[in-house]
């Protein structure tokens, strides 16, 4: 953990009307197990924020968890997902089909859960961009070809969507929730805030155990408009930072306290990134693919992606603060400069 976050006895959430639903995750770099989460409405429907990962295990173990706790998934009015990636989203198609939830998405991501952005489509459409940060072209490729092979999910049919909107409020049985656009881990993330209970589902924004990657995202274009993942995420860190709050319940993992201390600790170890890259760019001018050996001791293909938006994503906040600023080679490839 960063900071101080303790667990929190999460037994007062069934009087709230509230279950988390831990359902299992193949890849250990989330943090754990995806939880769904179930909010009772006044007509004794449910809401769900988020659904696991459309995996048969995942969806056998949500069935098997809901049933636990009386919530019956063909009574679900709504779906709110937090972001458009799989472990959220991924079982919302088949829920709503099941229920006929309406399914609530904020515009920023709604590409994402229609598969108008899949992952392999933008490593051809934007090629070009990834070998200006330094990527070999064979490996790109390679990248691209396994991307393309990977198992596709069930996207969502827009008839079912609804937009979400920072600020808008769902009134639960025992509790109000405000629905807030926190852009950084995603471009169109929300959470939910309950301030009077003084919780907040935090999905991916806010973990206990890991860093939220801010993922490379070219969904808003490569240049003056590009998403800048962790600029946006510090300001949206810093935003939650000042809450007053009493648990977290975050996308993946238990439920826990002390957000501030742990928010404090990620933000200085990304001034800690910060500076080893600064510091590397004083000495050594370098592309961002070079500059994964300055974060990374490991450098696996698999986790090329991961580790490249890492880079890039502080790269770009040392840009917006002037420390750091980039040159086109003839070549087309970006090299940074210490200022
Ligand atoms: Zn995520
Ligand atoms: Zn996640």
């Amino acid at each position: 953990m960063y900071g101080d976050a303790e667990l929190v006895d999460e037994t007062f959430l069934s009087a709230l009307g509230v279950f988390r639903f831990p359902t299992p995750l193949e890849f250990l770099e989330a943090g754990g197990p995806a939880n769904v989460y179930a909010l009772e409405n006044p007509d004794g429907t449910w809401t769900l924020f988020d659904t696991g990962i459309g995996t048969p295990d995942a969806l056998s173990a949500l069935r098997s968890l809901a049933a636990d706790a009386r919530v019956e998934l063909d009574r679900v009015s709504d779906i709110i997902i937090s972001h458009g990636h799989l472990d959220h989203f991924g079982n919302a198609q088949l829920l709503s089909e099941r229920s006929g939830a309406r399914v609530w998405v904020h515009p920023a991501d709604l590409g994402k859960v229609v598969g108008d952005e899949r992952h392999a489509d933008m490593l051809v459409k934007h090629r070009a961009y990834l070998l200006s940060l330094g990527l070999d072209a064979e490996l790109l490729t390679a990248l691209a070809d396994r991307a393309a092979r990977s198992a596709q999910p069930r996207y969502l049919e827009r008839h079912r969507l609804s937009l979400l909107a920072d600020g808008q409020v769902f009134h639960f049985k025992h509790l109000d929730a405000v629905v807030r656009h926190l852009p950084g881990h995603t471009p169109g993330l929300v959470c939910l805030h309950a301030p009077a209970q003084r919780l907040f589902f935090a999905d991916d924004h806010v973990l206990a155990k890991v860093s939220p990657n801010p993922l490379l995202d070219l969904s808003q274009g490569e240049g003056e408009t590009k998403f800048l993942a962790l600029v946006r995420y510090l300001e949206s860190a810093k935003w939650v930072r000042d809450l007053e709050l009493d648990a977290v319940l975050p996308g993946h993992g238990e439920s826990f306290r002390g957000h501030r201390s742990l928010l404090d600790g990620l933000l200085a170890f990304y001034v800690t990134r910060q500076d080893k890259l600064h510091a590397r760019l004083k000495v050594t001018p370098s592309t961002i693919h070079q500059l994964l050996e300055v974060l990374f001791v490991r450098r696996d293909a698999s986790r090329l992606m991961l580790m490249l938006s890492e880079v890039l994503a502080n790269v770009e906040v040392l840009e917006v603060a002037g420390r750091v600023r980039r040159e086109r080679r003839d070549d087309g490839v970006f090299v940074f400069h210490a200022v």
